[in-house]
């Protein structure tokens, strides 16, 4: 049996044991959709939203792109975003990259000159490897340089997704938190809280109070 004849039969196993512990898990699916998450994540095979947190269908909208970028020039990014936060009203904004990544790795090389697009995608990472050039240089070897930049790449998509309008100016906005993968161990690990941010808001607004008080 060939892959897709195979991923057909393993859909119709998987779907009769949902419904075996859960008669009415597709009743309730086909009503509509309430994802309280918005997850924007890597294509890379390896880091499959669903699986690497123990959801189900209908917990999550998923965005995912080469090395999770959020782009606010991309019709693609935006849409999600735009329908995530204004009509489905996530509560939180998960961006998840992840050690090992290919789209950063690339991004430390020369264009690779058969792959235009990947080159175009990729360019705000180069940009952002320039900007901590001289941290990234000062790290050995070149894999741990390689998953460095992978954090900074997650902590900034996460900063430019907290100042976008649609986050920024929602009411109340979503939370939005940086994660990073380990394929070595299956584990996410936090590097940007959205409850941090929050809190660090509260603390300046209260300053800021007592300021003027
Ligand atoms: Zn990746």
């Amino acid at each position: 049996m060939n892959l897709p004849k195979r991923m057909l039969v393993a859909n119709v196993a998987w779907a009769q044991e949902i419904a075996r512990r859960d008669p009415q898990f597709f009743a309730t699916l086909a009503q509509g959709q309430n994802p309280q998450v918005l997850w924007i994540g890597c294509s890379d095979s390896r880091v499959p939203a669903e699986s690497v947190t123990h959801c189900a269908p209908g917990d999550l909208f998923v965005h995912r792109n080469i090395a999770n970028l959020f782009d606010a020039g991309d019709d693609n990014s935006m849409s999600v975003l735009e329908y995530a936060v204004e009509v489905l009203r996530v509560k939180h904004i998960i961006v998840c990259g992840h050690y090992g990544c290919g789209g950063v790795r690339a991004s430390l090389m020369p264009p690779a000159p058969h792959l235009p697009h990947v080159n175009r995608r990729i360019r705000p990472l180069c940009e952002l490897a320039q900007t901590h050039r001289a941290e990234l240089d000062g790290i050995a070897p070149e894999q741990a340089r390689i998953d460095r930049l992978a954090e900074l790449n997650v902590i900034a998509q996460v900063q430019r997704l907290r100042e976008h309008p649609i986050v920024a100016r929602s009411e109340p906005p979503p939370l939005v938190h940086g994660w990073i993968f380990s394929l070595a161990d299956g584990q996410l690990r936090e590097l940007e809280s959205g409850y941090e941010h929050v809190s660090a808001t509260a603390d300046l607004g209260l300053e800021l109070a007592l300021k003027r008080a």
